[in-house]
């Protein structure tokens, strides 16, 4: 039997995992890893995992493939983590929302947005094309819902140059490609600094947010705030839509192009990328 103190004690814990002072929602390129070197930022992730085994919930909002961040974000998280249960507060939501894990019980359970599936025709298009920029390029095999041509990156600065001018290129030939479809109204052609997507046009970090309030509201967790943290100007779309539904949210930018003037709250810091992401984790601390 709990004591009064005790069972005081355990309300109030139960209270704070539902009603949670805020919630952090992140990107992943540029905020969890560093942009340059890919990797990810083991600061970054600890306060992911100290919100976790707080029962305090995560959303991971990102381009990239689940299978990309089960491979190079996952297992540093669960390590810190200690017990996998602590996951069932994580979700992430991947391809621009069309692909998201949750777990139950600490284990992973994958929804694909069956709306999204992306014409062969193009897919076999795509791959034709970019057959003369191997050198640079790779096809990134792990998307399940969009085509994401990404460069092979280097030390050596020329060379990325070059590698974006072939990517470029590309982007040129998909979007000629996307036109000359019949898929042209609902497809699109991301450029972004180190990758070109085909995507449909209803994927984006929008998609992603509602997402991440539609899991929110099955597990009946009402975070009073939230802090978006992205370093694209495209992120920025992510917490429109928290704002939109008239959550209290904040935008914490860490990237280096201006960003136009917001009508909800942003936060900057000092370092860009995933340096100034610590930065702001530093100045909010969940409690
Ligand atoms: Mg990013």
């Amino acid at each position: 039997m709990l004591n009064n103190f005790e069972s005081e004690k355990f309300e109030s814990k139960q209270e704070k995992e539902k009603n949670p002072k805020l919630m952090f929602v992140f990107d992943v390129d540029g905020i969890i890893t560093n942009p340059d070197t890919k990797k990810p930022n083991e600061k970054v992730i600890e306060h992911i995992s100290s919100d976790l085994k707080q029962g305090f919930p995560v959303a991971l909002a990102t381009g990239r493939s689940v299978a990309w961040v089960e491979e190079k974000i996952m297992p540093t998280l669960k390590t810190m983590l200690k017990d996998d249960r602590k996951l069932d507060y994580l979700l992430i939501s991947g391809e621009k929302g069309s692909v998201s894990v949750e777990y139950i019980d600490g284990k992973p359970v994958k929804k694909i947005d069956k709306n999204i599936v992306m014409p062969a025709k193009i897919t076999t298009e795509a791959k034709k094309i970019i057959q003369p920029y191997l050198d640079s390029i790779f096809y990134d095999k792990s998307k399940e819902t969009m085509i994401s041509i990404e460069i092979k990156g280097s030390e050596d600065s020329e060379e990325v140059k070059k590698q974006k001018q072939m990517l470029i290129l590309i982007a040129e030939q998909l979007k000629k490609i996307v036109q000359d479809s019949e898929f042209s109204e609902f497809l699109d052609v991301d450029l972004t600094e180190i990758a070109v997507d085909v995507q449909f046009k209803s994927q984006g970090k929008k998609l992603s947010s509602r997402h991440i309030l539609g899991w929110l509201k099955g597990k009946n967790i009402k975070p009073s705030s939230y802090i978006v943290v992205g370093d694209s100007p495209s992120d920025v779309e992510a917490a429109e839509e928290f704002f939109h539904q008239d959550y209290d949210v904040t935008f914490g930018y860490v990237g280096t192009k201006d960003l136009p003037k917001q009508p909800f709250k942003t936060k900057t810091a000092s370092e860009f990328f995933d340096k100034g992401t610590v930065e702001i984790l530093d100045e909010i601390v969940q409690d």
